[in-house]
């Protein structure tokens, strides 16, 4: 745990120039626009440890699968979401000598994201090799208001008169740092370099997506443009480069401004004339105008899903930490796009789209955005249906029986390990719970007609047909599978998986009769496309009555899976801190063999399905697995502070909540460096919406059993309901609701 940020209630602040953390730091500072974004790289050269990180929503790459044991259905690769071409590079030469902050004294360092208005600044003195010291101060937006402009206003100033150049880059030679076999995933298309302007086409191999990147930049000194005398293109790299005597502290002012655009917005043939148009449509607007607009979104945002909280600055910059990082990731115009866990920070995941978002993510911009959002996230897997179908044929699975993917770019699944590619099917149930769920928020109940029945039914056929008869049990049971408990697989009657699958299968029912009822000419549609016979409900209901669920008479609690009484039920609590976490310390038959849990499984269903138990039920189950939970993934959390709530367990509410709302700012797993852990910021956000606020929504309205963590003096939060933004706040007095 680093620790080193700064706190404030709107900004992330990093003093003093580090080393050690720069990793860290580009992945806490990056900024995006649902549409691209980046890791908060300099713009000038930098020779220490950095990982250059821009990445372009929805274009990925089918990097080749790598394992060691190659196992029938295996996908053939896996969905990397892609570096792009860098855009931000501007590097300064002083007197032969490139600007490098690894090569120089750094004397004052600053690094701060204004998450209000969408901002990274930098500002720094660097003493270089040459003893000149520079002194700069930096700005720069990826425009929520524009969502194919970013823009970078440098200005600096020198200590001694001195020869300057300043190249200003496109650099599409990037490679991915998880690149499976060192492939290079671009090839150039197009470069041009002018004065002021540089353009950069590539495409993708295989994919073949295109994406397209011009700049503009202007450079004015003493209140005079300079005009770059040098321009340089290779196949994969545009720049131009401008020189000029600089007095000692004048100051020289960079405006560089990019638009960046893909295939998936644009025919391909006809990138370079939008690049062209767009950039044109921009070049004569001022930075501090470009900027203006951006704000202005920012601050529509915010007006929306902020949550305040008083009395703890630490806890105020967290919640806004996270929500500004989700609605960096994903403002949901396109029904095409999803949330990577990793969204525009990192590489890790292959940037694709699992669980997390329906099981996390969907309620966040369910009550923080139009609905259309929540709507698009949905769509997103009615439209990837068909893809799911044919994975689940893969398999051996007929009839139109529907296996979302684990993790997917396209609705192919790209996950290559058995246990969890054939084995963790819960995924599938979170999907149906989603459109469950949605349909309980927004009352949307049409959308059921239009495309939720038909993945309803998809997915009830898949249980229907991975459950089997169990002679000895006389019940339905499912084998072989892995519950969202990861340090377990292939086991028997996982009772997270088989509860999902039974009241997916009773919701599936009760919604064909809700359709066939209110709009029959769907029903006739969804009939005939689906080939549904009626038998199938029949049997959905019997397999649902006789589903099997592991119990213990003696707990008085679900197990988790069959034998899971025969482990050793030693609490985590017993557990040395050395030998933890156990992923990064045991070998993993031992991890299979202990009783530990990585994240909510049983309690997981306990969390979605709250209202078919009663709180003592919830207790036992909660004391009975939470402390033989060791919380390893980031998702785990939140659902413990949610129950803990539920529970009126107060203090381990705000315990839990503490780990998930700082999970990066204070690199809390030791992996912040790989990029930041967005699907669990939602998750965070649901700690203390339906945690701390005890939201809920009950036939059509909302209701709330809120109580104030010790150390805060108030809370409060928008929300969307209805059609109206509700503006809740709980005091020490009581709470009230606004709107
Ligand atoms: C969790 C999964 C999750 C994935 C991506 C894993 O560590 O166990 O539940 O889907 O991370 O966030």
């Amino acid at each position: 745990m680093k620790n080193y940020i700064k706190h404030h209630p709107w900004h992330i602040i990093e003093e003093g120039f580090d080393t050690q953390v720069n990793r860290v730091s580009e992945s806490i500072f990056s900024i995006g626009n649902g549409k691209f974004g980046q890791r908060a790289n300099f713009e000038e050269k930098y020779s220490g440890d950095t990982l250059e990180g821009n990445y372009v929503a929805g274009v990925y790459y089918p990097d080749k699968t790598r394992v060691g044991w190659w196992k029938n259905g295996y996908p053939e690769y896996f969905a990397k979401v892609l570096n792009a071409p860098n855009w931000i590079g501007l590097n300064i030469t002083v007197d032969d000598e490139e600007l490098d902050l690894a090569l120089c004294e750094v004397s004052t360092f600053n690094r701060t994201l204004d998450m209000q208005k969408g901002l990274l600044h930098r500002s720094f003195t660097a003493k270089m090799q040459n003893g000149i010291t520079i002194t700069a101060d930096i700005t720069r937006f990826c425009s929520l208001s524009k969502s194919n402009l970013g823009a970078i206003s440098y200005s600096f100033t020198l200590d001694k008169d001195a020869t300057v150049s300043i190249e200003s880059s496109i650099d599409g030679t990037i490679v991915n740092a998880d690149s499976n076999y060192d492939e290079k995933f671009w090839i150039g298309v197009n470069t041009m370099a002018t004065k002021e302007t540089a353009l950069l086409i590539a495409k993708t191999k295989k994919t073949d997506f295109y994406v397209g990147v011009t700049t503009d930049t202007q450079i004015v000194t003493n209140g005079e443009q300079l005009h770059a005398e040098n321009a340089e293109t290779s196949k994969k790299y545009a720049s131009s480069t401008t020189a000029f005597k600089l007095k000692k502290d004048t100051v020289v002012g960079i405006e560089k401004k990019a638009i960046i655009i893909s295939s998936l917005d644009y025919e391909k043939e006809n990138i370079q004339t939008v690049l062209e148009t767009e950039m044109a449509s921009v070049k004569h607007a001022s930075f501090e105008t470009l900027k203006a607009n951006h704000e202005f979104t920012w601050a529509a945002k915010w007006e929306e899903s902020d949550i305040v909280i008083h009395g703890d600055i630490s806890a105020q910059q967290a919640i806004r930490f996270n929500i500004f990082q989700l609605n960096c990731t994903y403002t949901g115009e396109d029904e095409r796009l999803n949330i990577g866990p990793k969204g525009f920070t990192g590489e890790k995941y292959g940037g694709s789209t699992y669980w997390d978002t329906e099981a996390y993510c969907l309620p966040f911009y369910q009550a923080t955005a139009d609905p259309e959002v929540a709507r698009n996230l949905l769509i997103y897997r009615y439209k990837h249906l068909d893809r799911a179908i044919e994975n689940a044929g893969k398999l051996g699975f007929t009839d139109g029986a529907a296996l979302y993917p684990m993790v997917t770019m396209n609705g192919e699944e790209c996950h290559n390990e058995w246990e969890i590619t054939f084995e963790e099917i819960h995924r599938n149930g979170a999907i149906a719970y989603a459109i469950y769920d949605y349909i309980n928020y927004t009352a949307d109940k049409k959308y059921l007609a239009e495309y939720g029945l038909e993945v309803l039914m998809g997915i009830s056929r898949f249980w229907a047909q991975r459950v089997n008869w169990s002679e000895n049990q006389q019940k339905y049971v499912m084998l072989g599978v892995t519950g969202p408990n990861e340090f377990e697989n292939n086991v028997n009657n996982n009772w997270y998986t088989n509860k999902l699958a039974a009241w997916c299968m009773d919701y599936c029912r009760e919604s064909i009769a809700w359709v066939e009822q209110n709009y029959p000419a769907e029903y006739a549609r969804i009939l005939a496309k689906t080939k549904y016979n009626e038998k199938e409900a029949i049997k959905w209901a019997e397999i649902s009555a006789n589903m099997y669920y592991p119990y213990s008479e003696k707990h008085q609690v679900f197990l988790q899976q069959d034998g899971f009484l025969d482990k050793e039920l030693i609490p985590v609590k017993d557990l040395p801190e050395s030998q933890r976490p156990i992923v990064e310390h045991w070998s993993w038959d031992r991890i299979l063999r202990s009783c530990y849990i990585k994240q909510a499984d049983t309690l997981q269903g306990f969390y979605f399905f709250e209202d078919e138990y009663t709180d003592e039920e919830h207790k036992r189950h909660y004391d009975f697995y939470e402390p033989l939970t060791v919380h390893e993934s980031s998702l785990s959390p939140c659902v413990h502070s949610i129950l803990a709530a539920k529970l009126g367990d107060e203090k381990r509410a705000y315990e839990f909540y503490l780990r998930t709302a700082r999970l990066d700012l204070d690199d809390y797993n030791n992996d912040t460096r790989d990029g930041l852990h967005i699907t669990s910021m939602a998750g965070t956000w649901l700690s203390i919406v339906k945690g701390f606020a005890g939201m809920r929504v009950k036939n059509g309205e909302l209701t709330f059993k809120p109580f104030l963590p010790e150390n805060w003096d108030g809370f409060s939060f928008k929300i969307r309901f209805n059609g109206d933004v509700k503006n809740v706040s709980v005091t020490k007095q009581g709470i009230e609701i606004q709107g």
